[in-house]
């Protein structure tokens, strides 16, 4: 196999390892904010849960006293209906006041248990997610931990990495193919160099043609795979 060739493949193979670290501590805060995100919501949402609870609990409060005030117009009217003087049409008309302040209150009732239910149900609502938090809250601050950790051990294996390949990337590559090799690295995703196995790049899968791998054979110059563009090399 050319020389140029042969330096590749070992610089290839750091590059990989290098690609492979800085998709690591790309994906790690990343992981960690997304979780952050997650728990912050639930406490958002635990907080409304509270306020909603709050809000139909005065809800509830202020019907509890119209319907005091309510009865208060009773007690006085069932007394008017017992006082001396009162004729048989003050006392139709007393009577169907009663009933009508009856039903108001029953409605009212009825308004402030569905208010009081519902208010109930934001609070056991609330209640769960800030049990939920609680309870999430330690692997939470393990997993901080451990990507703090992940982070420094993978900034030092970067650097190690990042100082093998200066010295790897010696005087056998020519410019003009370290370029081809750095463009190629970039654009695919950290996979410069393919494998050719009968005939076909391991990368894409395609076919090349049979004077291509002679001239890969020969080991003159580098040969690329006419599809994905890779330096090929055969094992
Ligand atoms: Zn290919």
């Amino acid at each position: 196999m050319n020389q140029t060739l042969q330096a590749l493949l070992s610089l290839q193979d750091t590059d990989r390892q290098i690609y492979r670290v800085r998709a690591e501590l790309q994906r790690l805060p990343e992981e960690l904010k997304a979780r952050h995100t997650k728990l912050s919501d639930m406490v958002t949402l635990a907080h409304r849960c509270r306020a909603a609870s709050q809000h139909l609990r005065s809800q509830v409060k202020e019907i509890e006293d119209s319907v005091t005030v309510q009865r208060i117009r009773q007690r006085k009217l069932e007394k008017e209906c017992n006082s001396e003087g009162v004729d048989a049409a003050l006392l139709a008309a007393y009577q169907h006041e009663i009933r009508t302040v009856k039903y108001t209150v029953s409605d009212a009732e009825d308004e402030g248990l569905a208010l009081l239910a519902q208010a109930d149900e934001k609070q056991s609502q609330a209640e769960e997610v800030e049990a939920t938090v609680i309870a999430e809250r330690p692997d939470f601050d393990a997993l901080s931990e451990a990507v703090r950790t992940e982070m420094t051990e993978a900034g030092a294996r970067l650097e190690a990495l990042d100082a093998q390949r200066t010295s790897l990337q010696s005087d056998t590559i020519p410019d003009a193919q370290l370029t081809l090799y750095k463009g190629l690295l970039e654009r695919r995703q950290g996979e410069a160099l393919a494998e050719l196995d009968e005939l076909v790049c391991q990368c894409c899968f395609v076919k090349i043609p049979r004077n291509l791998y002679v001239r890969l054979a020969r080991g003159v110059d580098l040969v690329q795979c006419p599809s994905c563009t890779r330096i090929l090399y055969t094992r």
